[in-house]
This record gives C-alpha cells, structure tokens and sequence, in this order.
C-alpha cells in the first residue's frame, strides 16, 4: 500500500535536499527517476538538414562517411545532446541497471515523432546483444526499443537476428576494432524467408553503423527487400 499521494511523495523529495543525477542541480516537478526537468530536455532532435540514409549533416553530392545498407536511417535523439550529455549519461546507467531511467527513456520513445518510413515496414527486429550480455542484465534495450516500434506502428516485432558468441562486447574494444566486426558476427537466428519484406531495424545506440551494417546485410542476404534503420540514440 502506498501510504503517500504523488504530491505528498514529492514534497518529500523537494524537503529531502535530493539533488539531480545528471546536473546536481535541486530536483523539480519536472524531475523523473532521479533526473531533473532540464536534464531530460537533454533529449534533443538532429540537425534538420540531415541526410534521410545516414542521418549526419553531409553535402548531399557525397557518399555518406560511413558505409550504409539501408534505403532510410535515422535517430530519434543526438547521443551528445544536452548538458550533461544525457544519452550518455542514460545508456550506460540503463545497461547497469537503472530501471528507473529505461522506463522513463521508454515512455518518451513511445511518444516521440515518428519518421514516415518507419510506419511503412512489414515488421520490427532490433540489433542482438549476445545471450551471455542479454541474461547478465536481464534485458535488451534494443528489443524492448523494438517492441515499443512495433506496438505504434502496430506491426509484428520479430527476433530475427543474433550475434554469434565470439562477436564480444563492443564496450571493451577500440574504435578500430569495432570497424572491423567480422562479417559473419551477425546472423539470421533462424531460416525464415524475408523475400520481398521491408523491415525496420532497431537499435539503442547508432554510432559507427557497423553493428546496424553487419545485421542489414545478414537481413538481405536472407531476402529483406528493404532495410531501414531507427535507432533511439545517433553519436553525430
Ligand atoms: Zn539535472
Ligand atoms: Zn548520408
């Protein structure tokens, strides 16, 4: 039983002289899971003029930087935006176990602008963790991300993909490393015809593509007609 009103629990909060995670700043009514009403305007859009494939601001005549295998590619948020940055600040606290800012960071990707083409697909997969990292937290933000999509787009979520063991965890390697992810780090999960699907691919953070690269190309070579990408977070 819950012995005090929201607004009891929060005057609470106020008078207990708690200071926010992100800035140390007071907490406010704003505040959520610790965090107060600025830091969570930290989440903040991508520059305007970005490109539709690699979402990054680039002369439109050139190939994007990074190589990509998608036909639509965007983010919801920039991973730097805000001060402190708050994806930054958000996924590796989320991948620790913070529950309180994955469920807040959830609800606001359930309500977020939605590209058009992310409304068009057949259906959702996000990017795999390796079962070990999946089990160790308990979750996948990626696929809990994927299956928020798929609930607005109302579209069936799939798993269709995972990373083979030996992939390791990209957090311990160097940015030359993560470029080289082997080909074959990422598979189909299982035989399943895609032929003439357009599937709309997941993930929490898009930052090299690497990752978002090897799982579109496995999703081709099992038949995708087309692959687009969103992710919760893009590194610019
Ligand atoms: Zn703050
Ligand atoms: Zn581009």
């Amino acid at each position: 039983m819950n012995l005090f009103s929201a607004s009891q629990q929060l005057a609470l909060l106020l008078r207990s002289g708690l200071r926010c995670r992100g800035c140390l700043g007071p907490l406010d009514r704003a505040s959520e899971a610790g965090l107060c009403g600025g830091c969570w305007e930290g989440l903040l859009p991508l520059p305007e003029l970005r490109c539709p494939r690699c979402a990054l601001e680039h002369d439109p005549d050139q190939a994007c930087p990074e190589p990509v295998a998608w036909e639509w590619g965007d983010a919801f948020w920039g991973y730097h935006g805000g001060r402190p940055p708050l994806g930054a600040l958000l996924l590796p606290g989320i991948k620790n176990g913070e529950l309180g800012w994955k469920k807040a960071l959830l609800r606001r990707a359930s309500a977020a602008p939605l590209p058009d083409f992310a409304r068009e697909a057949d259906l959702v997969t996000s990017a795999p963790a390796t079962r070990l990292r999946r089990f160790m937290r308990g979750f996948d933000l990626a696929e809990e991300f994927g299956k928020v999509l798929a609930k607005r787009t109302e579209r069936p979520w799939h798993p269709l993909l995972r990373k083979a063991w030996r992939a390791g965890r990209q957090g311990t390697r160097n940015e030359t490393d993560r470029r080289r992810l082997p080909q074959k780090a990422i598979q189909l999960a299982r035989r399943i015809n895609l032929d003439h699907k357009v599937i709309l691919l997941v993930d929490d953070v898009w930052t090299t593509g690497t990752t978002l690269l090897r799982c579109a190309q496995a999703l081709k070579e099992g038949g995708a007609q087309e692959v687009r990408v969103l992710s919760i977070f893009r590194a610019l």
